[in-house]
């Protein structure tokens, strides 16, 4: 189960570029992860509610999650297919030389933060995160 380390690696993260934006308080939080991760939602929220009970900076903040469709290469066409739909076996030669261009990692995708001047506003900015985890 990797999904604490990775709530926890996206707190830091966020924590890290908030500061430099001098934000003190998250609105949301987008994560993009790959669809053949492993990685179970529910875990997700669940370890977010209890980040956002301990950490100002996150309480009453919103974690929402969207998938990256995993894709496999063929060495042999040089094509891409779903790796979801076929695995590591390439659907148009049958070839095993193949590997995962993407769908295992998980990258924070954009910061909603609340406006400085006025907490309890509903207009919050858009902070633009690069951080990128790597499932072991
Ligand atoms: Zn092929």
């Amino acid at each position: 189960m990797h999904e604490l380390g990775l709530v926890n690696y996206a707190v830091k993260e966020v924590s890290k570029i908030a500061e430099q934006n001098n934000v003190s308080r998250i609105k949301s939080v987008t994560l993009e992860f790959g669809e053949v991760s492993g990685i179970v939602t529910d875990y997700l929220y669940d370890y977010w509610n209890w980040y956002s009970k301990k950490f100002p900076m996150f309480e009453d903040s919103t974690l929402y999650c969207e998938e990256i469709p995993a894709v496999t290469w063929c060495d042999n066409c040089k094509i891409q297919y779903s790796t979801v739909a076929y695995g590591k076996t390439c659907p148009h030669c049958g070839s095993g030389r193949t590997w995962l261009l993407r769908g295992n990692e998980m990258r924070i995708k954009s910061i909603e933060v609340y406006d400085s001047d006025d907490a309890s506003s509903a207009d919050g900015g858009d902070i633009e995160a690069s951080g990128e985890y790597k499932p072991q």
